[in-house]
């Protein structure tokens, strides 16, 4: 019984002195400690220590916590040493292992059909590739598809019109690079990738008719740190943007936009944007919240053809208050706990320049900003001062952040 897994060892040498390692790429197998003996063990290989160190089974493992066994993560506590064997791999294999394991330690496994090979220290030669590269359509795994240890694909420059489902079942995957290729739609189930962090979609066929289903998904919100959709066909970025809450670097420029998503001034971990060459007429008043380290608005037309102020100021409906107060408390939520229209509704909030969300009810201005109070370097085609679509919570953010006498 074999596992190809990333393991992080936590010594718990004492409760104050704890020591970690970074994850390393290893083989965990469970085997016969020695030919002659009945004693079972764990062997854990590493590409720096390829002899292994084994680990007795028999009364020696504390306690092994199961609780994210379905996001492909487990732990294994031993006595001796006070080692927490802190796994992570492809959630069926682990299954497998773990309930391996738990024969073992029970003696309901006869150790000789676990063959003592298995222990013998063998080279990594069987470590399974993580980086796969296509760089021709002709080398496209087709039939046999990707291993499904895979954690960076790389299918540049193939004129591949459509996204290939084979893809979905990489659970391990960490970068995605589909860029220059014919696509226009991706899957909503992308979304549920969960360790997936870099995602590039440049040179693709993204057009207004492209579904953004996937930016919905629980799996990418919280791990998804660059998104590039450059050089598409998009005229609008979807609110849903906003949802991606570990996003630290997007790239949205060359397309047809003319203006960006309010929600974008919502995400707490962004630090590089670029929206260059398109065709913006303003910036979101929201991203007044943002502190970017790079903003890149080079090419763009901001020429002042903006709307009309728009005042909404009666009294909030209770709707408004409660979804005010969800959002400021920042609970998530989903169509799962809530029923559809009310994500929806919850969706579309606006940030009102002081930090506070507004939904229908607020004052809507157009003022003019300069771009270094969001960013420490701007890169731009000529004035950095331009037009913010600014939505106020109220008449006293108003006052105070527009600059107009009350
Ligand atoms: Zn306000």
């Amino acid at each position: 019984m074999k596992l190809h897994c990333n393991v992080e060892v936590n010594n718990r040498i004492s409760s104050i002195n704890i020591i970690r390692r970074k994850p390393q790429r290893s083989v965990l197998a469970i085997g016969r400690h020695t030919v002659k003996s009945n004693d079972l063990c764990i062997l854990w290989q590493t590409l720096q220590n390829k002899q292994g160190t084994k680990y007795k089974i028999d009364n020696n493992i504390d306690k092994i916590f199961t609780k994210f066994i379905n996001e492909g993560k487990a732990t294994i506590r031993l006595i001796e040493p006070p080692h927490d064997l802190i796994i992570q791999s492809d959630t069926i294999q682990l299954k497998s292992f773990i309930h391996t394991l738990k024969l073992g330690m029970s003696k309901q496994i006869d150790p000789s059909i676990l063959a003592i090979s298995n222990l013998n220290p063998k080279s990594m030669r069987s470590i399974p590739k993580i980086k796969v590269v296509v760089n021709k359509s002709s080398e496209y795994p087709t039939l046999e598809g990707f291993p499904r240890t895979t954690e960076e694909l790389y299918l540049v420059g193939l004129t591949r019109k459509s996204f290939d489902r084979q893809i979905l079942r990489l659970q391990s995957l960490r970068i995605l690079n589909l860029s220059n290729n014919h696509i226009s739609s991706v899957p909503k189930e992308l979304g549920l990738l969960k360790h997936l962090q870099e995602l590039n979609l440049s040179q693709n066929r993204l057009n207004k008719s492209t579904k953004w289903m996937w930016l919905d998904q629980p799996g990418i919100k919280y791990n998804l740190k660059l998104l590039d959709i450059s050089n598409n066909l998009l005229t609008i970025i979807p609110q849903e943007i906003g949802k991606l809450r570990a996003l630290v670097n997007f790239k949205a420029s060359k397309n047809i936009l003319s203006h960006l998503p309010q929600s974008l001034g919502s995400l707490p971990q962004l630090k590089y944007l670029d929206v260059s060459k398109n065709n913006l007429k303003y910036i979101p008043g929201s991203m007044r919240n943002l502190r970017l380290l790079t903003l890149d608005v080079c090419e763009n037309v901001f020429d002042g053809e903006y709307l009309q102020s728009m005042t909404n100021m009666d009294v909030p409906s209770l709707v408004e208050c409660a979804s005010r107060s969800v959002i400021k408390a920042r609970i998530p939520y989903d169509a799962s706990s809530i029923p559809f229209t009310l994500v929806k509704h919850l969706d579309e909030a606006k940030y009102c320049v002081c930090g506070n969300p507004c939904i229908h009810y607020y004052i809507r201005k157009f003022v003019e900003f300069n771009l270094t109070a969001i960013a420490n370097s701007v890169k731009s085609s000529g004035n950095v001062t331009v037009p913010f679509d600014c939505y106020f919570c109220s008449s006293t953010c108003v006052c105070r952040y527009a600059k107009v006498q009350c």
